[in-house]
């Protein structure tokens, strides 16, 4: 495992920031993943983690630490319904492993950029269904420490989990999955696949949906009244509807645009920066508090 200096690490984000890291390292297993913790903290040496890039913004200038990319993607059945896989298993080589084996359950998350660590943190999801309804176990490390955490202890909830509130680091985990017929289910991540290709143009300097979506259930009758109850989904508000109503769509701050097809889209259309992306976010959530009085929550992490 290779320790690597001054990183240019601008490719391993979807958004493309430009950035750099003092050190960097892709370890390939578990116990690699193990030796990258220790090394940052013998070098007393702060340090992040990275799965696929999909939904972060990096810094401008240097992190003056260790980037962790976890890139452990063994996938290995334990049983009929029950998949064991790394953390830095790509989702969709996970989906795809699944409906040939004929397993039912993730079909739906199709087309979901990065890996199977980062879609646990934030609880990704898509079509009405997100990554925890099939977690039964994830494997962490905490403090040098190895631990298992079973699904109640992960609390999950609409895209977030314990995960992203404390430093773990997700090593693997544990699908539980359903029988299902195998070219039904490649069928069905086929046609997710085309949806998804229609609505997002390819390669995208984007981090997807940049705001979460606003729960009703503590929101006051009074606000609600704002709001136009057909595009309420599943019980929340959607921050594209919320930016779309403030006429989000188009502004731009430097070379970071709210796409056309998407207000809650941020695209970085050439050398954008971090300090654009919070330039603009703030701006978009003043807009929506002084509108609707509810606050946006960024869905992205920033690094
Ligand atoms: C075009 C596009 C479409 C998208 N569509 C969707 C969608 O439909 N639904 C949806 O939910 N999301 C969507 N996203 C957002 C993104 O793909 C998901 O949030 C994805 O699950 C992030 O995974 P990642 O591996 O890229 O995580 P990263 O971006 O690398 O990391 C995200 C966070 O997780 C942490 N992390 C990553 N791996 C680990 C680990 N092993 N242990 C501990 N912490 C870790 C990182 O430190 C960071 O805080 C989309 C993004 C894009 C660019």
């Amino acid at each position: 495992m290779e320790i690597e200096k001054n990183k240019n690490i601008t490719p391993y984000s979807t958004f493309k920031i430009k950035s750099a890291s003092k050190y960097f390292v892709e370890p390939t297993s578990e116990k690699e993943i193990q030796e990258a913790i220790n090394w940052a903290k013998e070098k007393n040496t702060p340090y992040k983690i990275l799965g696929g890039g999909s939904n972060v913004v990096f810094p401008d200038k240097k992190f003056n630490g260790l980037i962790i990319k976890i890139s452990n993607n063994n996938i290995e059945k334990i049983s009929d319904t029950k998949i064991k896989a790394g953390a830095g298993t790509n989702l969709k080589t996970l989906i795809d492993n699944l409906n040939n084996l004929g397993l039912k359950g993730l079909e739906t998350l199709t087309g979901i950029p990065g890996t199977l660590g980062g879609a646990i943190v934030g609880n990704a999801g898509a079509y009405g269904h997100s990554i925890s309804e099939k977690i039964k176990k994830v494997n962490i490390i905490q403090n040098q420490k190895t631990k298992t955490f079973k699904k109640k202890e992960c609390k999950f909830k609409y895209r977030d989990s314990i995960f992203k509130k404390q430093p773990f680091v997700i090593t693997s985990a544990i699908l539980n999955l359903e029988k299902g017929n195998f070219k039904k289910l490649k069928e069905k991540s086929k046609k997710i696949t085309q949806k998804r290709n229609k609505k997002y143009p390819p390669n995208i300097k984007s981090s997807g949906c940049f705001f979460k979506n606003i729960s009703t259930k503590n929101i006051s009758k009074k606000k609600l009244q704002k709001i136009d109850r057909s595009k309420i989904i599943d019980g929340k508000i959607p921050a594209g509807y919320l930016l779309e109503k403030v006429d989000a769509k188009g502004m731009k701050v430097g070379d970071i645009q709210i796409a056309n097809f998407h207000s809650n889209f941020f695209i970085n259309t050439g050398n954008g920066t971090k300090k654009e992306i919070r330039n603009l976010a703030e701006k978009l959530k003043k807009k929506v508090l002084n509108r609707f009085d509810l606050e946006l929550e960024e869905e992205v992490r920033y690094f």
